[in-house]
């Protein structure tokens, strides 16, 4: 079956970096299970995904802008040690939920000096362009109540 919007698409990946070095894989874990068309996953993955069928197999060089999108300096910030209520340790590598001007948000701890915590509202991949080798393992027609939730239930999905 050829993918379209509102199909449960099933795809094993690889991801890495342009050097080769390996981000995240599927393979020897479930596939990963979404709802196409919906933006669940990357602009440019779901854009190369669009049309393919049931057993393709390729590779996808996407860029950063059609992945997690450029570095922004401005959400690089030094904030107090007191912000981290009831923390004692901070430790370059934490990283903690904040609402940034975007919206709630994972931001990482880069700098630790003093009383000074500088913190990286970034997502770790922004600015990256990311390779995809991908498998597609199933495609199938979503449910009505897949397509109500936007997102698709059972094996790679939501249990609920
Ligand atoms: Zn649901």
């Amino acid at each position: 079956m050829q993918i379209s919007n509102n199909t449960a698409v099933s795809i094993h990946y690889t991801l890495t970096k342009d050097d080769g070095e390996v981000i995240d894989s599927s393979i020897g874990h479930e596939p990963l299970a979404y709802l196409h068309g919906t933006g669940s996953i990357i602009s440019g993955l779901e854009a190369a995904l669009h049309g393919r069928n049931t057993g393709d197999k390729f590779k996808a060089h996407i860029p950063a802008s059609d992945a997690y999108g450029q570095i922004f300096e401005d959400r690089v910030q030094v904030i107090s040690r007191e912000m981290f209520d009831g923390i004692d340790n901070i430790e370059v590598g934490m990283q903690f939920h904040a609402d940034v001007s975007e919206g709630p948000g994972i931001v990482t701890v880069i700098a630790v000096e003093g009383e000074n915590v500088t913190i990286d509202g970034n997502h770790p991949l922004a600015g990256m362009p990311l390779n995809f080798d991908i498998e597609i393992i199933e495609v199938r027609e979503a449910t009505a109540e897949e397509i109500e939730h936007g997102h698709i239930h059972g094996a790679g999905g939501h249990h609920h």
